[in-house]
Parts: C-alpha cells; sequence; structure tokens
C-alpha cells in the first residue's frame, strides 16, 4: 500500500502551533500539512476528588473550563505532592483554550521585530483596548527608575458565528483554518513517539492507537513538558530530568480608592472601552517597571462582573471595580524561577533550583506606584507557587540540553516555549509567537 505522506506534519494544536500553520499557509499553502494532537488524557484515570479540588484551588480558570479527563493527572499529582503549581493540559487548542489573550510587542529595537509584529497584524486579530480612551501614557525616567506604561492588546478571534467576539482559542482557529484551506486535523491523537528513516528522510509518528503517520517535516509544539517528553520517547535526548522557567508572579488585590468615590459620593460609572470587553478580558491597565537593573510588569486588573456570584457584597464591589489586583512578574536580570522535572512518567519528581524574589527596594517602589494610583494593597499571600504564571519556557535550552546543537536533520523542529532561553518582564505570548514563526520559516526553506 502507497504511504500517505504530509509535507509537514505540526504536532500539538496551542497558540506556537497556530503561528506556524499561518506561516505556512501565507508562504507556502500548496504544501500538503496536517496538524495532530490530543484532546484527552491517554491515561483513564480519573481525577480524584482532592485532585479536582486542587485543580479548582490553583487552576481556577483552567478548572472552570476543561473536562477533567484533558488535564495532566500524573503531572498535577506530583504538583500537589511537590508543592508547585505547575500543569500541563491535553486539550485541544492547549493552554491558548484558557488564557489571557495579553500581547505585549514592547522591544521594538529587537532583531526581526518589524517583521514579526507585521505578520501578527496580518494573521492575527489584534485589538488595543485603551486606543479610544486618548489618554496620555504614563512615562518616568530617572536613574534609580523608571516607569513606562503601555497599552494592553489583546488577540481576539479571527473567524466568528455572526459577529461573535472572543479571546483567541487556538483550537477553535485551527479547525476552522483546516476547513476553509482543507488540510487534515488528526483531532483526537495522542503521540507516543517518532522514528526517523535516515535512507528516505522520513518520519513515522506513532500514536497512542497505534495509528501510524508519515511526514518528511515534523514541527513539535506540545508545549514546555511534553515536547522534551516525546523527544526523549523517541530516543533523541537521553536526559532523565530536565529544567523548566517560569515568570515568578506576585498578585496583590487592592481597594480602588477613585473608584470608591466615584460610585458612592459621585454615583459616577467608568462607561469606557474596557467595560466593553469585561466579560473575557481582566487586565485594564499595563506598566513596565524598570527598579535599577531589573524590569517588573505590573498589570492592573479587574474581575469579570459577576465573579463571585456566591459572595454577593464581594460580587457587587468587584463589578464597581472597587476591589481589583494586580500581577507583577519579575524579569530575569538576576535569576531566573527554575524546576527541575524528572521525566519518568509515573513519577515526575520535581525540585525548585531557583527562585528570584522581590528585593525591599523593589518592594517600596511598587507600593508607591499602587498608592500613586489610588490602589491601597489588601493584605494576602502575595508570592505565589512556582507554575502560577503559565509563562514557562527553556525546558530544550538550558545548560544541560541545546535542542539547536543536538538536532540531527533540518527536518524537524520544536517551536513552542521549550526552545525559548529567555523571556523579559511581559506575558510571553510575543515571544512564543516571534519563535514558532522563526523555527517554522527554517522548515520552510526545506521547500524552497
Ligand atoms: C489561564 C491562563 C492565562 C494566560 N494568559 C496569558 C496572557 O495573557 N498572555 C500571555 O502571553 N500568555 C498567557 N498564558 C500563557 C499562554 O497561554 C501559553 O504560553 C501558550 O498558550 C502556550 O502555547 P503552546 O502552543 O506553546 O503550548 P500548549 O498550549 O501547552 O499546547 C500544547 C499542545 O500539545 C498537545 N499535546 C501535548 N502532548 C501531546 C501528545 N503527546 N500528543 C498529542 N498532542 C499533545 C496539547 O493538547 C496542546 O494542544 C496564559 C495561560 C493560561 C493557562
Amino acid at each position: 500500500m502507497k504511504k500517505n505522506v504530509y509535507d509537514i506534519a505540526i504536532l500539538g494544536s496551542g497558540l506556537s502551533s497556530l503561528t506556524a500553520i499561518l506561516k505556512i499557509l501565507e508562504t507556502n499553502p500548496k504544501l500538503k500539512i496536517c496538524v495532530i494532537s490530543s484532546n484527552k488524557n491517554s491515561s483513564k484515570e480519573c481525577l480524584s476528588e482532592s485532585s479536582i479540588n486542587y485543580l479548582k484551588k490553583n487552576h481556577t480558570k483552567i478548572a472552570k473550563n476543561i473536562s477533567k479527563k484533558q488535564v495532566d493527572n500524573l503531572l498535577l499529582k506530583s504538583s500537589k505532592r511537590y508543592k508547585t503549581s505547575f500543569i500541563q493540559t491535553f486539550n485541544f487548542g492547549g493552554f491558548g483554550s484558557f488564557w489571557g489573550g495579553g500581547l505585549f510587542p514592547i522591544h521594538r529595537k529587537s532583531k526581526n521585530f518589524k517583521e514579526i509584529y507585521e505578520f501578527i497584524l496580518k494573521n492575527f486579530n489584534v485589538i488595543n483596548i485603551n486606543k479610544k480612551n486618548n489618554k496620555k501614557k504614563l512615562t518616568i525616567r530617572n536613574n534609580l527608575f523608571e516607569i513606562i506604561e503601555y497599552d494592553p492588546k489583546f488577540i481576539f478571534n479571527n473567524f466568528h458565528k455572526a459577529g461573535t467576539k472572543y479571546i483567541i482559542d487556538p483550537g477553535k482557529e485551527i479547525r476552522s483554518l483546516s476547513e476553509k484551506f482543507k488540510f487534515r486535523v488528526y483531532g483526537n491523537t495522542f503521540l507516543e513517539n517518532f522514528i526517523f528513516n535516515k535512507d528516505n528522510y522520513i518520519f513515522t509518528l506513532s500514536s497512542s492507537k497505534n495509528k501510524k503517520i508519515y511526514a518528511k517535516n515534523i514541527i513539535i509544539g506540545l508545549g514546555v513538558l511534553n515536547s522534551p517528553l516525546f523527544l526523549k520517547n523517541s530516543k533523541f535526548i537521553d536526559n532523565e530530568n530536565i529544567e523548566i522557567s517560569e515568570h515568578k508572579l506576585y498578585r496583590i488585590p487592592f481597594i480602588n480608592l477613585k473608584a470608591l468615590f466615584n460610585n458612592y459620593f459621585f454615583k459616577q460609572t467608568d462607561n469606557n472601552f474596557f467595560e466593553k470587553y469585561r466579560k473575557f478580558i481582566s487586565l485594564k491597565e499595563s506598566f513596565l517597571l524598570k527598579v535599577i537593573r531589573r524590569y517588573l510588569f505590573i498589570g492592573i486588573y479587574f474581575f469579570p462582573n459577576q465573579f463571585f456570584m456566591r459572595i454577593p457584597i464581594l460580587n457587587k464591589l468587584c463589578n464597581k471595580k472597587i476591589i481589583g489586583f494586580s500581577q507583577i512578574y519579575l524579569g530575569n536580570e538576576y535569576r531566573t524561577s527554575t524546576l527541575i522535572i524528572s521525566l519518568s512518567k509515573n513519577k515526575f519528581k520535581q525540585k525548585i533550583i531557583s527562585k528570584p524574589r522581590l528585593n525591599l527596594f523593589e518592594i517600596f517602589n511598587i507600593i508607591i506606584f499602587l498608592f500613586s494610583k489610588s490602589l491601597i494593597p489588601l493584605p494576602f499571600k502575595y508570592s505565589l507557587k512556582f507554575g502560577s504564571s503559565y509563562h514557562f519556557y527553556g525546558s530544550l535550552k538550558n545548560k544541560n540540553i541545546d535542542f539547536d546543537k543536538i538536532n540531527i536533520t533540518n527536518n524537524i523542529e520544536v517551536i513552542d516555549s521549550s526552545t525559548i532561553s529567555s523571556i523579559g518582564a511581559e506575558p510571553s505570548s510575543f515571544l512564543l509567537i516571534k519563535n514558532s514563526y522563526l523555527r517554522t520559516k527554517k522548515i520552510l526553506k526545506n521547500f524552497e
């Protein structure tokens, strides 16, 4: 029987895979491509009551919107045991089915910035929610610190029924693209490993259902843990442990004095552009703060309407934006937040090996900054566990493994954040798209 061989197989259905598909369709739409992704965990084991509670407590947004079989159950158990919040999901769309959509294209002088940003603006639906406010942006610069305000930008869906708008879900977008451009999607296929035949340069991909799929090139976007695991199961790497980094995250709830006065004394409501999208976005303002040499990202967030339905007073205060919270991500100028994890699937042993912290001067600057915006911090456990930011990276690009050095052929690329070696202080989607774009471009060179 003649084999059906794809020019490129894209593995995974998250934001990095969506980027790769868009780049391929833009450059060479005639290529025969397919997308292969899980939608359910291969393990039949269901989450226990205590794991469900753990999921609800540590990952509220994911718990609300995911089928329990789509969570990596073994990893969740391990994270519970080692007291981290590290999580991976097996749904079609990946993390991007739950994300906040925030895009921060802020390092305009960086290499390839113009090319990547033009690609994003052409292929994604980017919305700048503050644009209509016409408010002057805050900029303060002196020797010890600087603050620069950035408009939060969000990626919305391109395809929608009757004008429905929502934060982009890569899974829905990939399915719509496959209908439009007629490529095959293996939408519930859990990949186990691959074999590369050096004689004919063809990859044989094996799934848990013993299905075999053949491709001349593979683009791997299975996420920061599952891409290394897949490479290990395929005997491409032999590391027992990998290092995964993420943004250190602090969350500070606050009382918004301005909203309190406006609501209760002047009876004014803040009826701006943000309100229009508040159903699905919570980030209202964003700032990059540089204290001496380290950058910090400070986001001002408000809960979606009716978020605390069961606690009416809290619900009312949050609806009126009297209570909100600030998220602070630490840049990596001093230390990265890093975890070492064993790739043995029944164990997933974890150990935090590096834990950055805010120093006193940074804390002082953050408090002054919040006060200057009439935001009064409330007592809370501010420092969050490893995994809480979801901005993971670097598992195939650290001192123990360098994917680009061990790569045996230029027909394989890992496009997710495993192959990103460092990130700034801001949410990482711009870098994630950039990494996937540049690595997909390398694969496309094979067809020139
Ligand atoms: C609640 C939340 C809010 C967030 N907010 C933001 C934000 O505002 N801004 C920002 O920049 N980032 C944000 N992020 C992070 C962002 O969503 C992720 O960085 C990004 O979506 C990761 O995409 P990915 O394609 O690299 O990987 P993933 O999304 O992890 O995709 C991996 C894919 O591989 C599939 N898969 C895994 N293993 C297998 C296997 N063996 N076989 C087949 N398929 C497999 C999975 O099903 C999935 O489709 C947020 C994340 C979350 C969870």
